[in-house]
């Protein structure tokens, strides 16, 4: 798409997201993290040009590839992939704006031990596993609250923000709507936490009816 075609395009996808955010009582400010993992540098500066500051990517060397290449330009990354370990210092040298998918306790001592070497604060939120499914990677809804103190008390340098989900995978919105209200009544009892970050491009209208103030759009925001 040009220029032009995008600020079209992208003003449907605004039009989306602000509808369904005028629908909750009490309006809250929804943040769109544009996700561009299947997308290059030069889609990226075009969301850039209308404006989008924030952008996500799941995997650590394409975020350093893509952060490096858009270096002069103002961005704000989220890393919103599962990290391995051995890819933490990685991570740490591109100081990510936020790390949305702390998943496990033994990542956490492993993060915090790199975090205070290199004399650094990164901003985290958990994962969670709302709807129990193998196939995705987070803490289950009932070990969360718990895990979040542990983390609070002996990660000095992990500054938990709040929680990310990825929704029930089902063709049954109530079933995914089942998964967001898990999450969103977990993340109202974290003390401090602030950011709710759950909705992608299938499902953002409901995650937002469900209190998310954070939604992280791939296909969607790129027209792919
Ligand atoms: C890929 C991805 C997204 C965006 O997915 P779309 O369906 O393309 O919007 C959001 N969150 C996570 C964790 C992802 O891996």
């Amino acid at each position: 798409m040009t220029q032009t075609e995008y600020k079209i395009y992208i003003d449907d996808v605004i039009r989306r997201v602000e509808t369904a955010r005028l629908q909750v009582s009490g309006h809250h400010i929804v943040k769109i993290v544009a996700v561009s993992k299947y997308s290059q540098a030069s889609e990226i500066e075009k969301l850039y040009k209308i404006g989008q500051r924030a952008f996500g990517e799941n995997k650590v060397q394409d975020l350093k590839t893509k952060s490096n290449e858009l270096e002069e330009l103002p961005l704000e990354w989220h890393f919103i992939g599962n990290l391995q370990k051995n890819k933490i210092n990685n991570l740490l040298d591109i100081n990510p704006t936020l790390f949305q998918a702390l998943d496990s306790y033994e990542l956490a001592l492993e993060l915090q031990k790199k975090l205070e070497a290199k004399g650094m604060i990164l901003d985290c939120l958990l994962q969670v596993n709302s709807a129990k499914e193998e196939s995705k990677h987070g803490f289950m809804p009932e070990e969360t609250e718990e895990i979040y103190a542990k983390i609070t008390a002996n990660c000095k340098n992990i500054n938990l923000k709040g929680l990310m989900s990825i929704g029930a995978h089902s063709e049954d919105s109530i079933v995914v709507k089942q998964s967001f209200q898990t999450t969103y009544k977990l993340y109202k009892t974290l003390p401090n936490a602030t950011i709710c970050s759950m909705g992608m491009s299938g499902d953002f209208e409901l995650a937002i009816e469900c209190g998310s103030n954070m939604i992280r759009l791939g296909s969607v925001m790129f027209n792919k």
